[in-house]
């Protein structure tokens, strides 16, 4: 026997049948992909981060809890003492921690759609039935055919970004409240992007005894760290740790979070550069006649019309300009691209390729 039957008689099906995770080769190119801050820090600043790390003891285990960490970055999101908080290596390790309690439990994972992909990906990984909760044409909640589909299912979760990955937008409160109210399943609020949007809902884990909230480092200017944070009632948290594996954040990253949070209003300027750049950005894709959604997170959603937006694409990537390409991927996406919102040197790269796309090119 190969090692290719091992795996044909031993790894599941639908693992074969699947995909990794799919990541494009940026080498050298304007990277508008991935929602990451464009700036790098100053060279005094990495100069004493060097310093830090030279002395982290990369022979012992990492503080299992982080504590130290936790009570900066704590300190930083302005963590009411009554709720406690827990590391995942990024929010994806979070949501796979609250995807796995539910494995084998009869209860599903809810999603809008479209949202962030990870979700329904892990909950395919877990075999956790997962449902899609549509959204409107304005990309809001439909509440109408949540609420009807949450009557027709045992929601065990419901993750809900806000604001949304891709579509850019806050769901309506008045529509979120509605569905927190409405259910028994655990709702959470997932603030990737609070960084950049004008709402955020950390009260409203302390409001509702079935919502916690998810934030995570990396669109701020740290993804390279792998932080993300799950914050809610010391109930959940309690509950939650237990399936967390030991050690998930290593000393490096907790010993430069320590470090970024000292200096917290850099990584505040830089995401204050990020949401002006934003409008400008909106305002010039506009004058070119594509339509634009208005957004709320540190990425804009530009349509390409006529079929023509994997064209772009790829002219946008013979380029250098490496952006996400949404067509296809939802019927309010069509003809649509993500593009994170870089330095104004990037946003010009990008426009200036764009003026020499053979579709829309002036
Ligand atoms: C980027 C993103 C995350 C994941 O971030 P991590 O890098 O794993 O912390 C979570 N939720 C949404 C909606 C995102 O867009």
């Amino acid at each position: 026997m190969t090692a290719r039957d091992y795996v044909q008689a031993l790894i599941r099906a639908d693992v074969r049948a699947g995909t990794a995770y799919q990541v494009a080769d940026a080498t050298g190119m304007v990277k508008l992909d991935a929602m990451e801050n464009p700036y790098e820090w100053p060279a005094p600043l990495r100069a004493e981060l060097a310093k830090v790390l030279a002395d982290v003891a990369m022979n012992r285990y990492p503080d299992p809890h982080a504590e130290d960490t936790k009570a900066a970055v704590r300190a930083w999101m302005g963590v009411p003492e009554s709720l406690a908080c827990l590391f995942g290596n990024g929010s994806d390790e979070i949501i796979a921690l609250i995807i796995s309690n539910f494995i084998g439990s009869g209860l599903t994972v809810c999603a809008p759609d479209p949202s962030f992909v990870m979700f329904r990906v892990l909950a395919d990984q877990y075999r956790v039935p997962f449902v899609s909760l549509p959204l409107d044409a304005q990309c809001q909640i439909d509440r109408a055919q949540w609420l009807s589909r949450l009557a027709e299912t045992t929601p065990g979760v419901i993750f809900i970004p806000q604001p949304n990955n891709p579509t850019g937008n806050l769901f309506r409160e008045d529509d979120l409240r509605a569905v927190i109210e409405s259910t028994s399943a655990l709702v959470v609020i997932d603030e990737a992007y609070t960084a950049f949007s004008d709402r955020e809902h950390l009260a409203w884990a302390t409001e509702y005894p079935n919502v916690v909230v998810m934030r995570t480092l990396s669109k701020v200017g740290l993804a390279g760290l792998r932080l993300g944070l799950l914050i809610g009632d010391p109930v959940w948290v309690h509950e939650f740790d237990k399936l967390r594996l030991p050690y998930n954040i290593n000393v490096m990253t907790q010993a430069a979070v320590r470090v970024a949070m000292t200096h917290h209003a850099l990584l505040e300027s830089q995401s204050a550069a990020i949401r002006d750049e934003r409008s400008g950005l909106i305002a010039r894709l506009r004058e070119r006649g594509l339509t634009v959604w208005e957004s709320q997170a540190n990425f804009v959603v530009a349509f390409v019309p006529e079929g023509n937006a994997r064209a772009v694409f790829d002219h946008l990537k013979l380029s250098g300009v490496l952006v996400k390409c949404l067509d296809g991927s939802h019927p309010l996406l069509q003809g649509a691209l993500r593009i994170t919102v870089g330095t104004p040197a990037e946003t010009d790269a990008l426009l200036a390729a764009l003026d020499q796309s053979p579709v829309l090119g002036r």
